[in-house]
Formats: C-alpha cells, structure tokens, sequence
C-alpha cells in the first residue's frame, strides 16, 4: 500500500509517499510559498532532487503539483494516482475530542475545526489540506493523525493549570502537548530495541528540535508532558520562550509599549536560545559561537541544557523513577556535546555516559555505559513513518 504523507502549514505543504510493506520512501518534497509566488521540491527516492517555481494561489494547486509530480512519466514514481491508497495527515490540534488517529468524515472536520481557536495558525492549514485532497483525490481514503492524541492519557493534575476552573468548562483552557507523534514512535522504538515490554518501562522522551519537548511515558502511556495549552509553554526552544513568570508579559508590555500580540510575537519568535544568544536560533551557529568566545551563546546553550536536565528530574519523580532517558529530533540526535551537557545534570540517577558510544551519529544507539543505572538512547524519530503507519492501522 502506498500511503502520501501531507504536512499543510499555513504557507507551505511537506510531503512523502511511502510504501508501508518495505516502508521505503519512494518520493517527498515540499511546498513552499502557497499564496505568494509558489516553489515546489521534488525528490524520488535515488533521483536528484528539482526545485521548480510553479504558481500555488492555494493549498490546491500545491497538492496538484504534487500529485503530477509523483505520477510524472520521466520523474514520477508511481503510474497513475490508483496507485496512491491513501492520505494521512498530520493534524496539529485535536483537543479532547480525539485520542486517537481517525478516518476522515465530516464528523471529524467538524470537530478538527472546533479546535481551530487552539491552534489558529495551524488547524485552518490543516482542514485547508484535507478538503484539497478530498476534491483532487475523491474516493482515496484519508486518515488524521493528531500531534496531541498521545497526550490524552495525560491525568488530571498533569494538564490542568492553576486557573479558575470555569475556564476549562466553558473554553478548554488545559495542558494538551504537541510532538505526540514522535513521542509515541520513539518511546515505542525504544521499549522494542532493547526487548523490554513497552507496557512496562518508563521512558522519557527529549524531543529536541527547533521546536523542543519532553514527554513521560510510563507503561506505553504519556502521563506528563512539556508543551501546554500551546507550543509555547515548557523548555527554551529555538525562537520560543518555554516557562516564564506570566508576570513578564504585563512589565515588558508597559516598557515596550506592546499590545498582546506584540508580546506574544516576541514570545514565540523573539525569545529562546536565539533571544538569549542574539546569534541564531540554530545550535550548530550556537556551538560554532561559544567555541569562538561569545559568552551569551555560551550562556543559551547551557540555559536549554539546565531546563531540559531539570523537566527530565521532574518527570522521573513524576513516575517514581526512570528506565530510559532518550534523545530524538534535531538537537537530540546530532549534537552528542548538549547530550552530555544535559546528562552531566543528571548523574544523581546514577547516569554514566559512554563517550565513545555518544559520538556516533545517525543511528539507533545506546549511549550509556553497560553500569549506568538508567540507559540512556539516541533513537532518530521519524513522524511521516508513524503517520504511514497508522494510516496503514485504520484502514
Ligand atoms: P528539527 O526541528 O528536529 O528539524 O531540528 C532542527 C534543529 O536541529 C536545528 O535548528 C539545529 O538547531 C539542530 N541541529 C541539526 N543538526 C545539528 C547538528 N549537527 N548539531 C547541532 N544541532 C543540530
């Protein structure tokens, strides 16, 4: 069965078709630009890969584009769009009304679109795609994939906030969590190479990307996680913020002279290790900088390390104690430095990090000693893979 994988942001449309019995990707690309100009990328598996700017008003003609691509005679990797089976999805935001992947109706719409005031960028983009698919592509089934349905077994004094209570009753207002996907596909990986039952171990995932969170999951199951209401809340991200004093918000308002959504701009796209550092948001610049002398990306970096150490203590209290420690996404994958930053933190669990292991790069790995009293992981996530599989799953 071969399954396209569709990423729709506001402006952009990342996509994989993916061939679920070898599980090979045979083709992906991207969208950029929807609604502007419109620039797609296009690459078949062991095919160069082509940049062309092509006119998309809207997420339609991206996914048409898309499709000709794919099913070109030269550079295409399937015949005809028969030979696509199905469409999953990602969905950034299905709130309390999904805790699992489903199958697209208009129940499901309906109810994606209900959760468009928590995720005003992203959700819109996403039904955008999903109606695109459906008029282009009629007939072929289509699957949602939620980035917060992991998190629905989060408990009650996990998720909710120390507000009045009659916010969540009347708007919602609770933790959710995001990167659910990667969480859940790591987590499992995890229990799976090292022959341990995933329904009993306790992992915790560091999902750290330009976009970073960590999830404890005990028992197969994520109890606690970093993101919140939003994306915004939990560690130092790239250009977020993560946990501050709710009071910030009000002082730099009145000696900036900015209304919400001034503040709300510099939150998420003004602060983090880039605000920190005023160097970059990317942590290969951050190193490059901190080797050079520069004392404020030095600062960033140790920063991200100190939070990402301290949400892994909570969480391990927060399951009476950890097996795995494992690191995924971007940062948690290639930058074997910050990993040792974050478990030299981190030694009171009895972590010893094997340096010759840690310095390997690209592959699933253990990369603490055979006596450290927790084991601690790089396993490469891989969300398309996920989203193929559950597609796969439901139908
Ligand atoms: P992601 O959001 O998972 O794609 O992660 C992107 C981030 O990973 C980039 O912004 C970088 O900060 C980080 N990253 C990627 N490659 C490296 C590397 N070799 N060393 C350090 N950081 C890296």
């Amino acid at each position: 069965m071969n399954v396209l994988v569709i990423n729709c942001g506001s402006s952009s449309l990342k996509f994989q078709l993916i061939n679920s019995d070898s599980e090979a990707v045979l083709a992906k690309g991207l969208c950029e630009r929807i609604g502007i100009d419109g620039r797609l990328t296009y690459q078949p598996a062991g095919g160069e890969k082509a940049v062309t700017d092509k006119a998309m008003p809207t997420h339609t003609e991206a996914i048409q584009f898309v499709i000709d691509a794919l099913t070109d005679a030269q550079t295409g990797v399937v015949k005809s769009l028969d030979e696509i089976n199905a469409v999953g999805h990602r969905v950034v935001h299905g709130g309390e009304n999904f805790s699992k992947s489903v199958v697209v109706t208009e129940e499901v719409k309906k109810a994606i679109e209900e959760c468009n005031d928590l995720a005003p960028l992203h959700n819109p983009a996403n039904l955008i795609g999903i109606a695109a698919c459906e008029s282009l592509m009629p007939g072929t089934p289509q699957v949602v994939v939620f980035d917060t349905a992991f998190h629905q077994t989060m408990p009650e004094k996990a998720y909710m906030y120390g507000l009045p209570y009659e916010y969540y009753d009347k708007y919602k207002v609770r933790r959710y969590g995001f990167h659910g996907t990667s969480h859940s596909f790591v987590s499992k990986r995890v229990a799976e190479f090292l022959g341990k039952p995933y329904d009993a171990t306790k992992t915790i995932v560091c999902h750290l990307g330009n976009g970073s969170s960590i999830c404890a999951v005990m028992n197969g199951k994520s109890v606690d996680t970093s993101m919140g209401l939003t994306p915004l809340e939990g560690l130092v991200m790239g250009t977020r913020s993560g946990d501050i004093d709710p009071a910030i918000m009000e002082f730099i308002a009145k000696k900036e002279n900015l209304d919400i959504a001034g503040i709300m701009n510099v939150l998420n796209k003004k602060s983090g290790v880039e605000g920190l550092s005023g160097v970059s948001s990317d942590f290969r610049d951050l190193d490059a900088a901190a080797k050079e002398g520069n004392a404020r990306a030095a600062l960033a970096l140790e920063v991200f390390a100190y939070k990402v150490a301290k949400y892994v203590g909570s969480y391990a209290a927060a399951m009476n104690g950890v097996d795995n420690i494992v690191f995924t996404a971007g940062i948690g994958e290639n930058d074997g430095a910050m990993r040792v930053k974050i478990c030299s933190y981190l030694e009171f669990l009895g972590i010893k990090i094997d340096e010759e292991a840690n310095g390997k790069r690209g592959e699933e790995i253990v990369i603490s000693t055979p006596d450290s009293k927790v084991t601690v992981l790089v396993i490469p996530t891989n969300e398309e893979l996920a989203i193929a599989r559950e597609t796969v799953a439901l139908l």
